[in-house]
């Protein structure tokens, strides 16, 4: 049951071999149908026709078309340096265009005296218009073209992409794969969804998305395709959380016990702020109520989620179960196991760690005591979820800053029981409510809005260069008072291959023209040994080093309540999530702390309102939601960076709340009448749940 729409792109005339690998590599467009779900971000409109005065320099670098009559050509320079002009005017002004490659092909087509439509990016000299090779057509001949459209989308695309396909490239062979395929596209969505909310049909929707047939097409089309989206994610999450609560086989854990009775009453360094009192409670309430507990813990940077964690395993504990808490990276891992391990000395309670980097030793005595049921609780990363993890019982997972880990790995932490263990995960990047319920809506969700008492505000500020020796000046006042300070450089793609001697050569001259000589400085970045890495962080945490010059790589969850000075390097280049991440190292001790922006002088307007609302707000909540609105859903790493674990190419859960709502509602409709999506009818809707689980390819030939 082959279906033209899964066919290689490289089938697509125009496409061939060579560009459909970059066409995956690039952006993971594999099939026809994929090239097809590769939407436009913006339309630039090819009907408008401008007069040549009406073209302005407020105007920006848009695109624009004019109709004008070349009066004269020149030709200057002589072989690299040739350039080619024609002198155009029409009834309100004169423009020049200019040629510096493909000269014998331009002058060919450019006839002294005849009219043109050219189209192309103003620029301006002495006020006078002028186009670096615009496209040309000569009116006659643009008048018996067929475009599907009078809007021309223009696509996501990569530099790479951009210079193998040419400038309308993406343009080009989305219209041939369109001739190809347009008949195979086939309606899915049962009518009845269609008619209750008013959608679009599906092909219809997929011509006008690339090709708009007038603004309210386009604003229908759009909507059609986000609310497939939409109802593909809810699809998923509904159903999951419908199979949890049939399956009444929840780990039960009615005794508060020695552990965390003793814990409670002898050991607890602080008295809890009622927050974690309140999320404690709601985690017992789950571990009692006979149902796998799933529960998100969503609490700002140092509000004390690791204390709640802990709590919570030696509940389980207590409960005759073994628990586990995975961290993100090494250094938290290490971090969280030396804590833990401090705080519970002396307790009937074993406790171990498994890294990747973990030694034989190490690893041989966390994998014998996990499989012996000697050890009580397992720190560690994702190497937790290989095989050779053996759980006797495994009954209380904790995920420490859940958006670096996918829902498939925390699916395969339930597989490694036959009952699944009751789930907490915690993070400290706010997900505004509305993309709560998209990504997580199999949750529930507890907060902890309250920070530990006698926290102050941290206080940002934006320098740049300039500032520099004012800095320094700062950084020895406060390490003169005892403090310690974290200096942050930009290393956007750790995982990925990079320069690293750059990167290194980069750190060392920091450290060399650092201008604090008597101060003591440590060094940490993902290059690095494990075991080096760890070495830098214990100096700086035992307050052997003032400084730790570090990547990104200390972004989650480090804790070292001394260091009061967080100095962002670069910080244009960072997310707003990020950032915010980044300055919640500081500030958590009782000392006023600081966080120091660092950027040129040259901002983009995005990054200048990034670095602004820090200066404003400490608020992570509103931080986030700012993130979403200024990379709004044209930003085709969105996704990826936030770490949202759902494929959404043009929904925006924040934008479009009320079609998330919509869809939604449409979901539990129909999963109420066809819980398993069984039925013939909704075959195509299960592709499509499973398309949104996770994972899987959504595949055309499926559908029809
Ligand atoms: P996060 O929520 O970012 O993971 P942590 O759990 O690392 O925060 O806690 C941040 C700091 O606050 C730690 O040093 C921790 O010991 C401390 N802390 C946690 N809870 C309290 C409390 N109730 N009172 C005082 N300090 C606390
Ligand atoms: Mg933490």
């Amino acid at each position: 049951m082959g279906n033209v729409l899964d066919n290689s792109v490289k089938y697509v005339s125009g496409v061939g071999e060579a560009r459909a690998k970059l066409l995956e590599k690039e952006l993971g467009i594999i099939t026809i149908g994929d090239l097809l779900r590769h939407y436009p971000f913006r339309y630039i409109d090819r009907t408008k026709i401008y007069r040549i005065a009406e073209v302005g320099e407020q105007m920006g670098s848009s695109l624009v078309q004019i109709r004008a009559r070349v009066t004269g050509v020149a030709y200057a320079g002589t072989g690299r340096k040739q350039r080619f002009t024609a002198y155009v005017s029409d009834s309100s002004g004169s423009a020049e265009l200019t040629w510096f490659q493909g000269i014998k092909w331009i002058e060919k087509s450019v006839e002294v005296g005849r009219e043109y439509l050219i189209f192309g990016r103003p620029m301006f000299y002495r006020g006078e218009l002028r186009m670096a090779h615009p496209e040309l057509d000569l009116v006659e001949k643009a008048a018996s073209r067929k475009f599907h459209s009078g809007m021309q989308g223009i696509y996501p695309s990569t530099e790479k992409i951009a210079s193998a396909l040419g400038a309308k490239g993406f343009y080009k062979i989305i219209c041939n794969a369109w001739s190809v395929a347009e008949e195979y596209i086939n309606e899915y969505m049962p009518q009845w969804v269609r008619s209750a909310y008013d959608l679009m049909p599906l092909r219809e929707a997929i011509y006008n998305i690339h090709f708009p047939q007038s603004a309210e097409k386009l604003h229908a089309a759009e909507r059609r395709l986000k609310f497939d989206e939409f109802l593909g994610v809810q699809l998923a999450i509904q159903s999951r959380r419908t199979e949890r609560m049939t399956r009444k086989d929840g780990f039960m854990f009615p005794k508060v016990g020695e552990l965390f009775n003793s814990f409670f009453n002898e050991r607890l360094p602080f008295s809890l702020t009622s927050a974690q009192k309140r999320v404690i409670k709601e985690i017992r309430q789950d571990t009692v109520s006979g149902f796998q507990m799933n529960r998100l813990l969503q609490g700002d940077v140092g509000s004390g989620k690791t204390m709640v964690a802990l709590m919570s395993m030696l509940l389980a504990v207590d409960n005759g179960y073994q628990a586990c808490m995975m961290a993100p990276t090494e250094i938290l891992a290490r971090q969280h196991f030396a804590t833990i391990s401090r705080q519970t000395e002396g307790m009937n309670l074993r406790v171990a760690i498994l890294t990747g980097a973990s030694k034989a030793a190490e690893r041989r005595k966390a994998l014998e005591g996990i499989a012996s049921g000697e050890i009580d609780i397992l720190i560690g990363t994702h190497a937790l979820i290989e095989d050779s993890v053996q759980f006797v019982n495994l009954g209380f997972v904790v995920i420490d800053e859940q958006h670096r880990f996918g829902v498939e790995q925390r699916a395969r932490l339930w597989t490694k029981n036959q009952q699944p263990p009751h789930i907490l995960v915690m993070t400290a990047t706010p997900i505004p409510r509305t993309l709560a319920m998209t990504l997580y809506g199999d949750l529930d969700v507890s907060v902890i809005d309250e920070l530990p008492p006698g926290r102050q505000p941290i206080r940002t500020f934006h320098y740049t260069d300039a500032a520099r020796l004012k800095l320094w000046g700062f950084l020895r006042q406060q390490i003169a008072e005892g403090r310690q300070v974290y200096v942050v450089y930009p290393l956007i793609k750790e995982s990925e291959s990079m320069d690293y001697k750059d990167l290194e050569d980069g750190f060392e001259s920091i450290i060399r023209d650092f201008p604090l000589p008597d101060y003591r400085v440590s060094v940490c970045h993902g290059k690095m040994k494990p075991q080096d890495k760890e070495e830098s962080m214990r100096q700086f945490k035992e307050h052997e080093a003032d400084i730790l010059v570090a990547t990104s790589v200390i972004e989650v969850g480090v804790d070292v309540p001394n260091a009061t000075v967080m100095v962002i390097e670069s910080a244009e280049r960072f997310g707003l999530s990020q950032l915010h991440q980044l300055r919640g190292r500081v500030g958590r001790g009782g000392g006023q702390s600081y966080c120091i922006l660092m950027s040129g002088e040259k901002l983009s307007r995005e990054a200048r309102q990034r670095l602004q609302a820090m200066c404003q707000t400490t608020d992570g909540f509103r931080l986030a939601e700012l993130d979403m609105k200024l990379r709004g859903a044209g930003d085709i790493n969105g996704t990826q960076q936030s770490g949202m674990a759902f494929d959404l190419k043009i929904a925006n859960p924040t934008l479009d709340s009320v079609l998330l709502q919509s869809a939604r509602e449409a979901a539990i409709t129909i999963l109420e009448q066809d819980a398993k999506l069984e039925k013939n009818e909704n075959y195509a809707l299960r592709l499509l749940r499973a398309r949104h689980a996770g994972g899987q390819r959504y595949d055309f030939s499926m559908i029809s």
